[in-house]
């Protein structure tokens, strides 16, 4: 049996009665469960506001948006950002026609604090921090970074959802907004989905209203509050069609329930694998900030032959993963290439090993020999 970097598991039954209630219902729009799932999502996380989206990508830009409209922002404006991510977090800057500037990484694959300072110039107005595969690396670094210099935080949280940061508190509650992937391959998986968590209320209230085109008032309220009028409503400012569905957060309600015990499993594996990969050769793991509890969304380690060792894995049935290739490389963001070096040999040489919930401890033995044969 081939050994994928991620399968996602689904508790099927649990989640065919949460859409059975939906198309009973008549409702699988926004609304009904999208509100149940944010309400589930604002008790687990403690964070104040949560607003339930077709997926992170979406959520970035609301974000960005939101910010830039209501700050002032300009065209040429600049957010610092990392070239080490889904091409996603920089792209929603290039929506807003700001301009991404790519700060380096440091070991553990996230922003370095010591590069964003450097990077700050008259223009810089936000700083995007990527928790990558769940780690908070230098967060609280960088976040004072931006509290000293009048920045905001904008966290693309993707890998994030159960993360607790060194105070045990989910993570997000310090960022001026987050922002959470329940992509299809995520560590809370749907099929697409994602939720935009702000600090403020009033960019909440912003969100909701951007997320379904401009519309101030939801067709969900508007049919369960009675009276002549439930068929009016005003449109504020040209917003986006954004929002989630009630398919897609039923199937998130059902894997909220089983998120701890599902990222506490994804913890157990990657004990597994720095036991057996201890004494490998050539092997370099990316470490995770010892002070939080992470959602563990990668294992991932750093080789001097990581193309060769990927093909070898392959041949074995054993197919990793790479995130991510340096940003820079690609021809909108090209203008930054050489300036991030730590990123470009971190691009080059990690590569991040299976790790899902249908892995046992054997699975773990077997592909960690494997890198331990192949790995340079
Ligand atoms: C997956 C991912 C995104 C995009 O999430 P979607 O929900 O697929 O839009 C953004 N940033 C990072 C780091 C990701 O891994």
């Amino acid at each position: 049996m081939a050994i994928n970097l991620f399968t996602p598991q689904f508790d099927i039954e649990a989640c065919l009665a949460e859409i059975r209630l939906c198309l009973e219902r008549g409702w699988t729009g926004a609304g009904f469960k999208t509100i149940e799932f944010e309400d589930a999502w604002k008790r687990y996380c403690g964070l104040p506001h949560a607003h339930f989206l077709s997926s992170n990508t979406v959520g970035l830009h609301l974000a960005i948006h939101i910010l830039r409209t209501r700050n002032g922002w300009s065209d040429d404006d600049e957010v610092i950002t990392t070239p080490i991510t889904f091409v996603s977090s920089n792209h929603t800057i290039r929506y807003e026609r700001m301009v991404a500037v790519f700060a380096d990484v440091d070991a553990s694959g996230c922003l370095d604090p010591d590069s964003v300072i450097a990077r700050i110039t008259p223009k810089t107005r936000a700083v995007m921090f990527v928790g990558l595969g769940g780690n908070v690396g230098r967060y609280t670094e960088v976040l004072k970074i931006c509290r000293e210099h009048g920045l905001a935080m904008i966290l693309d949280a993707a890998h994030m959802a159960g993360t607790r940061d060194a105070s045990g508190r989910h993570v997000g509650h310090d960022a001026d907004v987050a922002v959470f992937s329940f992509q299809a391959v995520k560590n809370l998986p749907t099929a697409d989905a994602g939720m935009i968590c702000f600090s403020d209320a009033a960019d909440d209230a912003r969100a909701r209203k951007l997320a379904w085109l401009g519309i101030n008032k939801d067709t969900y309220s508007r049919t369960s509050s009675a009276g002549a009028y439930k068929w009016m409503y005003d449109v504020d400012e040209i917003g986006f069609k954004y929002h989630g569905n009630s398919i897609m957060a039923a199937i998130g309600l059902v894997q909220l329930r089983h998120l701890d015990r599902d990222n506490a499993y994804r913890r157990t594996l990657a004990t597994w694998y720095d036991a057996f990969l201890t004494d490998a050769l050539g092997v370099r793991r990316v470490e995770m900030n010892p002070t939080c509890e992470s959602s563990r969304h990668l294992y991932q380690i750093q080789v001097g032959n990581r193309d060769e060792l990927l093909l070898a894995l392959n041949r074995h049935e054993v197919f990793p993963g790479v995130h991510y290739r340096d940003n820079t490389l690609y021809p909108m963001y090209a203008y930054a290439r050489g300036t991030c070096l730590e990123a470009a040999r971190f691009s080059d040489t990690t590569l991040s090993l299976p790790l899902h919930l249908g892995l046992t401890r054997a699975d773990i033995e077997m592909v960690s020999e494997l890198v331990s044969r192949y790995a340079r």
